[in-house]
């Protein structure tokens, strides 16, 4: 089963934006704006528990799991295949969580979330190098060709999304985006220190080498 909280409830949870619901998420209406606090009856007055080294653990990897929206089963699963690489674990599995299909797309802002972009590859809208691929999950790797299907392209949808993004400045150096065209390739290795800014990711290694 996916999530069982909303989506503001989670960001609540973790006491940090963690952008789940598009717009919304740049807008006043954002939960974390209007009730900054941990969600529970005890509202705004709850007291605030210090959390074990385990705990810092356990929350760290529950927020990157949340900001990539994937269960608990496929999180481990990257987490080991990061840990394989024993020199540098935490950076190869940032590097893992930003390469996954769904999160290019959003990256290239071609949803407004990763739910969005995880629902527009269900419904086969992308091809990648002249394939059809409808599994968010799937690793890009250097050089993919990324296209929107010319069957779909016309939609309200992508119009809506073209114009956009016609003038978009903040899409991530490793990714080449050809707004006319709906196009995109990864262009380099994902750059994950910006990601390292928001995510700890020896916590959530640690978390796993227990
Ligand atoms: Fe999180 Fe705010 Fe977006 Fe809700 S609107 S998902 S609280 S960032």
């Amino acid at each position: 089963m996916r999530k069982v909280s909303s989506k503001c409830k989670q960001c609540r949870r973790e006491g940090a934006k963690l952008f789940l619901k598009g717009e919304r998420c740049k807008s006043a209406k954002c939960a974390m704006i209007k009730k900054n606090y941990k969600p529970g009856v005890h509202g705004p007055k709850r007291a605030m528990t210090k959390l074990s080294a385990y705990g810092k653990q356990l929350r760290e990897k529950q927020k990157a799991k949340r900001i990539y929206g994937m269960l608990e089963a496929q999180f481990y699963n990257l987490a080991k295949k990061a840990m394989k690489n024993k020199k540098d674990a935490g950076k190869t599995m940032l590097a893992l969580l930003e390469k996954r299909f769904d999160n290019v797309i959003y990256r290239l802002k071609l949803a407004p979330s990763r739910i969005a972009a995880r629902q527009l590859i269900s419904h086969s809208q992308f091809t990648i190098n002249g394939r059809t691929v409808n599994i968010a999950s799937y690793t890009t790797k250097l050089g993919d060709q990324i296209k929107v299907k010319e069957t779909k392209s016309k939609s309200k949808y992508w119009e809506k999304i073209k114009e956009a993004i016609k003038n978009e400045k903040d899409i991530p150096t490793w990714l080449a985006l050809d707004n006319k065209n709906l196009t995109a390739q990864i262009t380099a290795e994902p750059n994950v220190e910006d990601v390292a800014n928001f995510i700890d990711s020896s916590l959530i290694i640690g978390f796993y080498s227990r």
